[in-house]
């Protein structure tokens, strides 16, 4: 059962109202299904967006931040807990930690770099938790075609794409992770024969 979501998301806005009106929604889903949120712990863009809606609602939101972020005065000051960190290697391991499941929503390095990691870890093993992108207006389909194409040409097992999940619908994506399996699958290809995978 999920009742920690984090969230990846930009901290900006992006071209289209879309985005933030999918993050209202996100929130408001979260509130009907009384899931906590953890995410970056900002007052910008779409994590703001994302933050407000919950806390109006009556959510429980927590932040974690790293020092130097927060002295560049992003820092949300409203949220239900704060938790300020050393660096951000500290900040996604603290992310994960507190939550049991992970969502993307349209974003840039920040966004995924953070969801990459955290998919990187599943595939080692590090920790099995599911990972899902809200593939809002199609902004992720040219990342899901790097990753089959990385399938395609042997450096990606099956297995571990499957690792992330997709979808456009907010219910149908929580209930998918909800439902999800760990992968097990071991690494490290390089022992397989070349061609096999
Ligand atoms: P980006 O997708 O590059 O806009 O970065 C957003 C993601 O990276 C969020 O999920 C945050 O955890 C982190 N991040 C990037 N920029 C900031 C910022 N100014 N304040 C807080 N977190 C940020």
């Amino acid at each position: 059962m999920i009742s920690t979501l984090c969230v990846f998301c930009g901290s900006s806005m992006g071209r289209q109202p879309l985005y933030a009106s999918q993050a209202v929604m996100l929130a408001e889903y979260l509130l009907t299904k009384n899931i906590a949120l953890v995410y970056g712990g900002a007052n910008v863009g779409l994590m703001r967006v994302l933050a407000d809606t919950m806390l109006a609602g009556g959510g429980k939101v927590v932040g974690v931040m790293p020092k130097s972020l927060v002295e560049r005065e992003v820092a949300h000051d409203g949220l239900t807990e704060m938790h300020i960190v050393a660096g951000m290697q500290e900040r996604k391991a603290m992310m994960a930690d507190l939550s049991d499941a992970f969502i993307a929503l349209p974003g840039a390095y920040g966004t995924l770099d953070e969801i990459f990691e955290i998919l990187t870890w599943n595939q080692l093993g590090i920790i099995k938790k599911p990972i899902g992108l809200l593939n809002v207006d199609s902004f992720f389909d040219p990342l899901l075609r790097m990753l089959d194409h990385a399938v395609k040409e042997k450096f990606l097992r099956p297995e571990h794409r499957e690792l992330l999940l997709d979808g456009v619908n907010i219910v149908h994506l929580l209930r998918d992770l909800e439902q999800y399996k760990p992968v097990i699958a071991e690494k490290w290809i390089e022992r397989l024969k070349v061609g096999e995978i």
